[in-house]
């Protein structure tokens, strides 16, 4: 069962708690939103915790500890992750 954000205790120490929701799950995302999102957490006293959250339970959306989904998914399975098969 996944934890909602309420049930996560350093989530409430966010520095996006103060910011439009949008920014960090936007309906149509574009380089300067992701900009904006990232500077919030660059200053975010609980940015590694909400990384290390995000990475392993794979959040499909949003910025998460300042990483977009496709650089969230580029540290789960970073090129050359896969073993070629054998036999
Ligand atoms: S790192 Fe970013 S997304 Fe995570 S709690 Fe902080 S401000 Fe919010």
């Amino acid at each position: 069962m996944r934890n909602t954000v309420r049930e996560i205790g350093w989530a409430t120490r966010g520095a996006c708690r103060a910011s439009d929701p949008e920014l960090f799950f936007p309906l149509a995302p574009s380089t300067e939103q992701e900009a904006r999102a990232k500077a919030v957490c660059a200053d975010c006293p609980v940015l590694a915790e909400c990384r290390t959250y995000a990475l392993r339970e794979a959040e499909p959306e949003g910025i998460w500890g300042g990483l977009t989904v496709q650089e969230r998914r580029g540290l789960r399975f970073p090129s050359g992750w896969r073993q070629p098969a054998v036999g």
